[in-house]
């Protein structure tokens, strides 16, 4: 898969996201592309556009996140794009995988965003007890993931402080 390089408004490199995402930020004004692969072009929602190769943010984006990302719920919801793991509703809740009663910590990959009915409906079980599966795998988030997540338009107050919120 090919990724792209984001820079700051600074020109400061930022992350590598995928085409697809690059092709989201330029479509959505949020970045400009500085460096195209030469003669290639995309299709994307009915407009031809050059395949980046670099693209640069509009607006300049404070990055704070460096290092691990410190867990939080908000932070697990903004993660998983408040999509629950088990069944893709709304979720509104977040999941232990492994119960906090059977020694499931507080971690990123113990951890998914899940509707309060599926959450309700587990219980104290893990998913393989309860019979449910999880239709995406937690991760922990990369500077990638919450660069993505700060531009994607969500309310300011919503996010977790990891995040680099526009300036
Ligand atoms: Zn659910």
């Amino acid at each position: 898969m090919r990724e792209t390089l984001v820079l700051n408004a600074s020109f400061e490199p930022l992350a590598t996201v995928s085409l697809r995402r690059a092709v989201v930020l330029v479509m959505q004004d949020k970045a400009v592309v500085e460096q195209a692969h030469p003669g290639l072009r995309i299709r994307a929602a009915a407009v031809e556009v050059p395949v980046p190769r670099v693209i640069r943010l509009s607006r300049y984006v404070r990055v704070p996140f460096r290092r691990q990302a410190a867990w939080s719920r908000r932070g697990v919801l903004v993660r998983d794009q408040h999509r629950c793991a088990y069944c893709g509703r709304r979720a509104t809740t977040v999941d232990h995988i492994v119960p906090r009663s059977r020694g499931g910590g507080d971690s990123w990959l113990n951890t998914v965003a899940s509707c309060a009915e599926d959450n309700h409906r587990k219980a104290d079980r893990t998913p393989e007890q309860a019979g449910m599966r999880l239709l995406t795998r937690p991760f922990e988030p990369t500077p990638a993931d919450a660069l993505v997540a700060a531009l994607a338009g969500t309310v300011r107050e919503e996010l977790p402080d990891w995040l680099g919120l526009p300036a």
